[in-house]
């Protein structure tokens, strides 16, 4: 007999210090799909659905994919958008006959009435369809991993890369473990633990440095007898929340006491190695002292401004990095994006190599990497910012900007966009008439992702903090609901 299985995707990471609230059109803007369409933009592509239905297929599973939503990283989720995007969801669990029920979650949402929106989601499930059936979800490890998702689902498992490469291969791994879990083959149920820290010392991310040998140790761990997955999740410090942090969750057989001593081991490790920060981060003035340094026809030199990154929820707009390598007078060089969709529109109406002088960026929130910059250029693209990716994380999904321009300034290709995105595809100004990988500077707004499309064109990579919203000095944020102490916000936890 095919097992019925119900699932949903509701995506958001939630920057609570963002003061624009992610409402349903923040959805429709990345993706708000029902269930047929969502299978065909997203069923076959690097999503955790496509894994989803390769086990599916595999298994002879009856699917009701009832949602694809997320929206891009930004402000607390409305009251509105929230009870929209559950409503699918609550709908179809109300009519029973399920199997199991696959979630796709983030792990970081933050609504207007729940600190913990994915427990929020996960009590209401429960509540409909009872505490036994089986529920499985996907996360990402940029999640903040409550008490109450882990007890609301038996199997919870996240990305094991930072680039988020594996997500379709995640979302086949949870698939696999539902599938099991259905059978009655095993008994799954996932053990957290966690340190007081606002998030990894990293990150989380995983190309380099210490995240390579945790997750090393949890493969290695996963190939015991009653451990189906370990998940280490950087955290997502962003979130003025309670149970903000790094964690790690071990999803293996009810009752294996050794399931809690692997978390509490590699939990541990993200504690003692809180200060193994692999970034240098530059001031802006270094970054374009580098960038003014850098030789021509060496290859392209990529600045990243983690701070201002659009992908956690920074605003995208802060041109302090801008203006500090016009003043540096760089030439061959791009920037993207500024996310100011006012700026975008002016530059609708203007034509193809007429010079405009208008602010750019700078207007959310000066105090965070600066006011707008004025600028005079020569406008060479405008149009509807569509991006169709073709790396390691975007390959075949489509994105769009919204209205979207570039402005040469100096010798610099400045994107102009209205829909925020992190730069992590080359896509993102290949479709716009800028060519990165012929740039002697490319300067772009991202903290990690970039790097699985834009390291095989660099020659060097510098990363830069220009305190906007996403800045790691996190004494700039007024944190008010994180427990204290809490690393590295209060100093006597180093002792
Ligand atoms: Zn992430």
């Amino acid at each position: 007999m095919a097992f019925n299985v119900l699932s949903a995707e509701i995506s958001h990471e939630t920057n609570t210090f963002n003061i624009r609230a992610t409402g349903l059109q923040a959805f429709r803007d990345r993706y708000l799909l029902d269930g047929p369409a969502a299978i065909g933009a997203r069923g076959d592509r690097n999503t955790e659905l496509a894994g989803l239905l390769d086990a599916g297929r595999a298994h002879g599973w009856d699917i009701t994919h009832v949602i694809s939503a997320a929206a891009g990283p930004g402000g607390k989720v409305t009251r509105e958008a929230f009870e929209a995007l559950l409503s699918p969801l609550m709908e179809a669990a109300a009519v029973g006959g399920w199997d199991g029920v696959f979630l796709v979650l983030h792990g970081a949402m933050v609504t207007e009435d729940h600190a913990d929106g994915e427990g929020e989601i996960l009590r209401r499930l429960r509540a409909t369809v009872g505490p036994e059936l089986p529920v499985a979800m996907t996360l990402d490890p940029h999640a903040n991993v409550t008490r109450a998702m882990c007890e609301h689902a038996q199997v919870l498992v996240s990305f094991t890369t930072y680039p988020h490469v594996d997500v379709r291969a995640t979302g086949r791994r949870a698939a696999e473990l539902l599938h099991r879990t259905m059978t009655g083959d095993i008994h799954p149920n996932t053990i957290r633990a966690h340190r007081p820290m606002l998030e990894e010392a990293n990150g989380g991310r995983t190309d380099i440095g210490p995240m390579v040998e945790r997750h090393a140790m949890a493969r290695a761990f996963e190939a015991q007898k009653g451990v189906y997955a370990i998940s280490i999740n950087g955290g997502f410090p962003c979130a003025d929340i309670e149970e903000v942090g790094p964690t790690v969750l071990v999803t293996g057989e009810i009752g294996n006491p050794d399931l809690s001593l692997m978390a509490e081991d590699l939990a541990e490790d993200i504690w003692r190695r809180r200060h193994d920060a692999l970034n240098h981060y530059l001031t802006v003035q270094e970054a374009a002292a580098a960038a003014r340094d850098w030789q021509p026809g060496a290859g392209s030199l990529i600045i990243a401004d983690y701070a201002d990154n659009p992908g956690s929820g920074a605003y995208g707009d802060a041109p302090a990095l801008l203006e500090a390598l016009l003043d540096a007078q760089v030439s061959n060089a791009c920037f993207g994006p500024v996310i100011d969709p006012e700026a975008a529109e002016h530059l609708q109406d203007a034509n193809i190599g007429d010079e405009q002088t208008l602010p750019i960026g700078g207007k959310t929130a000066p105090e965070f990497g600066g006011g707008p910059l004025r600028v005079t250029g020569t406008l060479i693209w405008r149009g509807e910012g569509r991006v169709v990716g073709d790396g390691p994380i975007l390959g075949g999904q489509e994105r769009s900007f919204g209205k979207t321009a570039v402005l040469r300034v100096g010798g610099i290709d400045v994107l102009i966009v209205s829909i925020p995105h992190q730069m992590l595809d080359l896509q993102q100004f290949r479709a716009f008439g800028i060519d990165p990988a012929k740039k002697s500077v490319v300067a772009l707004k991202s903290m990690q992702h970039f790097r699985a499309a834009f390291a095989p064109i660099a020659a060097r990579i510098i990363v830069c903090d220009s305190g906007a919203l996403c800045t790691t000095q996190y004494g700039l944020l007024a944190y008010r609901n994180v427990p204290r102490p809490i690393f590295p916000l209060d100093e006597n936890l180093d002792e």
